[in-house]
Parts: C-alpha cells; sequence; structure tokens
C-alpha cells in the first residue's frame, strides 16, 4: 500500500548514528520479545516491503497486554504472529491494539487482530477518518492520485500505469476494524498501571498518535520520529491550503519539549535515546532541503521538475509518489511562509520565488 514505505534519507548534513545512543540492542527474532521498559515488551513483525519489518511494543497492565500496532495483512505478519500466540502471549492475554495511525503496515492486520482475539481497538478518530477514505474506496482514491499527478506535471505514461493500478490499494489491507474507543490528545491511554499519555501528533499521517510515560521517561514515536530514516512528510491529495511540513516542525517542536535522556521506541528501526539530536538532525534536514527549493524555484518550477533536486537516484512506483509528495509539501510549506507563489499553467501547478 502506497504510504506503507518510507523515503530513505538523502545524505544529511549529520549522520544521525553518530548521535544517538542505541542501548537497548538488536531486534528481537520474530516471535521472541525483549523487555525494553518497566511495563514494555519489544516484539518484531517482518514486512514483505524495503522497509522489512515494523516495531510492535506491548503494554503490560494486570487485565492483559496493550499492543501498539499491528503489522500488515500479509502472510509474513501473520506467521510472525502466530509463533506469538505460541510463545508470548501464552502468559497473558492481549486486551487492547491502539494503532499509532493509517499507514497499512499499521493497521493492516488489525481487523483481523481483533477478530482472533476479541480486542478493543483505539485510534485517533483523524486517523479513523484517514483509514476510511484510503482503503474504503479505491477508485475515488485512484482518481484522486491521478489528478495529483497530473496536476503536479507527471506525463510519463510508464509512471502513471505503475501508480494507478486499483489493486495496488487493496493488498495490505483487510477491512477496517471496529474501533471501541477514540484517543483524543493527552487522554491517558492505560490509567491503573503508569502515566502513559497520548501525544496527538502530525504531518506524517493525520491523527498519529505517540505514546509518552513520564514515569519511565519513554516514548513511544510511531513514525514520528525513526532514528535512522526520514519520515515522509506528504502533500498527496490534501486539501489545497494544508501544510503537512509545517504541521511536523510543529508537532517535532513539541517533542523537543520532552526530556533530553527518553528511551524513544520508533516503528522503524532500533529504540534510541538522543531524542533532542533527531529532531535537531530532522530539522535541519528539511531547512536544507527548503534552502535548496528557494534557489531552484528562480524560475517557475513544478513539483515534478524539483523532485530530481531533492531525491537525486532513480525512483520508481511508490518511491516515486512519496518523492512527489514530499516535493509538493515543501513547496505548500514555502508558500504558506509568503517565500514562493503558485502559477498555474496548463492544468499544472508550478512554484516560483516571490
Ligand atoms: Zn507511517
Amino acid at each position: 500500500m502506497l504510504c506503507a514505505v518510507k523515503l530513505l534519507s538523502q545524505a544529511s548534513a549529520v549522520n544521525p548514528r553518530s548521535r544517538l545512543r542505541y542501548s537497548v540492542g538488536a531486534p528481537p527474532q520474530p516471535g521472541n520479545s525483549r523487555r525494553v521498559a518497566n511495563t514494555v515488551l519489544w516484539t518484531c513483525i517482518p514486512l514483505p516491503i524495503d522497509l522489512n519489518h515494523i516495531n510492535v511494543w506491548l503494554i503490560e497492565s494486570p487485565r492483559g497486554y496493550v499492543l501498539v500496532d499491528a503489522g500488515m495483512s500479509v502472510a509474513v505478519c501473520k506467521e510472525a504472529w502466530e509463533k506469538l500466540d505460541a510463545s508470548l502471549l501464552r502468559g497473558k492475554p492481549l486486551r487492547a491494539l491502539l494503532v499509532t495511525h493509517a499507514h497499512p503496515d499499521h493497521i493492516g492486520l488489525a481487523a483481523w487482530l481483533q477478530e482472533r482475539y476479541a480486542l478493543d481497538v483505539w485510534m485517533s478518530q483523524r486517523a479513523y477518518a484517514l483509514a476510511s477514505s484510503l482503503y474504503s474506496s479505491p477508485q475515488t482514491r485512484r482518481e484522486k492520485v491521478a489528478a495529483f499527478l497530473h496536476a503536479h506535471g507527471v506525463t510519463s505514461s510508464t509512471v502513471l500505469q505503475s501508480l494507478l493500478r486499483p489493486e495496488r490499494y487493496a493488498r495490505t489491507q483487510d477491512e477496517l476494524p471496529q474501533v471501541t474507543r477514540f484517543i483524543e490528545d493527552g487522554e491517558s491511554i492505560v490509567p491503573e498501571i503508569d502515566d502513559w499519555i497520548a501525544l496527538l501528533t502530525e504531518g506524517h499521517s493525520e491523527g498519529h498518535l505517540c505514546l509518552w510515560t513520564e514515569h519511565e521517561r519513554t516514548l513511544i514515536s510511531g513514525d514520528q520520529i525513526l532514528p535512522t530514516i526520514s519520515p515522509n512528510i506528504s502533500f498527496l491529495y490534501h486539501e489545497p491550503d494544508a501544510d503537512p511540513l509545517g504541521a511536523y516542525l510543529a508537532s517535532l517542536d513539541r517533542l523537543r519539549q520532552l526530556p533530553a535522556n527518553t528511551l524513544v521506541l520508533p516503528s522503524h528501526g532500533l529504540p534510541f535515546q538522543g531524542l533532542h539530536e533527531r529532531i535537531d538532525d530532522l530539522r535541519a534536514k528539511h531547512a536544507a532541503r527548503l534552502g535548496k527549493l528557494r534557489d531552484v524555484c528562480a524560475t517557475p518550477r513544478s513539483a515534478c521538475e524539483v523532485r530530481p533536486h531533492l531525491y537525486r537516484r532513480q525512483l520508481s512506483g511508490t518511491h516515486f509518489l512519496l518523492a512527489l509528495g514530499e516535493a509538493v509539501a515543501h513547496l505548500e510549506h514555502l508558500v504558506r511562509k509568503g517565500e514562493l507563489e503558485r502559477l498555474r499553467s496548463d492544468e499544472v501547478v508550478r512554484y516560483r520565488r516571490r
């Protein structure tokens, strides 16, 4: 599914690995788990995409585990859950599933797990609304993606054909789960065991939830902050005045107020310490991209034309779409700041420096 794959970051000014501390160690093998905090176990679900795994967290409570994220609806993920069922879950039941956001590596197996374990499913209302629009109407989505590609200058029939196959939208996602609780910003998730608080964060995916516990100085960061890749900040077919990059940067500002010694549990990659350093690296990367676009748009350019300035390597399929979406997100952020203006001719949007 489209949004599952995060673009690998282009080389950034600072190697994030050198600034982060990976104190927890290597990931557990599928079917195994490892304790990473007093109330949190870590397990890893393989994924059949470039991003080859998702980290899944199990928050322990007296009534069972609160699972954070599910995996995709594909065989390799179900096999990993079968192994967990025969090991870890024999000792304590699953009680609820909290879905951090609407991308299929996070929500894809939610309905399957809900049916199998009679789980409560929790997520934000906005994330559920996004999931409904993404997965309930593949044809509508296809039309919106086609309009987006045309508006931003994509004319290659090869690219269009590869991106607009209707079946690509339904491969890794079952039907949606029945959400039994909509989680709001600041809400306590499991009040009887600890002070796990939901933090609504934006930019990567609408209604994305992080979870924070002051008591354990631990942040479950979802895809909002990852240790070695830059979360995709995409403007696909948002409403015209959306500013996902601005929303993402504001969420980073909020998360940077958490303590410097926070243990970060990301959805992909290793748990790490160095939250402030990682946020600073991400900010610097986006600032560099914005600077490059200011220069490139001295003459009017479409997003398709500026994309190679941000991503030098050849991209295809989902990677191409996400790179284009990220280019538009940066361009639209500069429009919002009054530094670029939109020009429209031949039904293609071009951006020019003011
Ligand atoms: Zn995601």
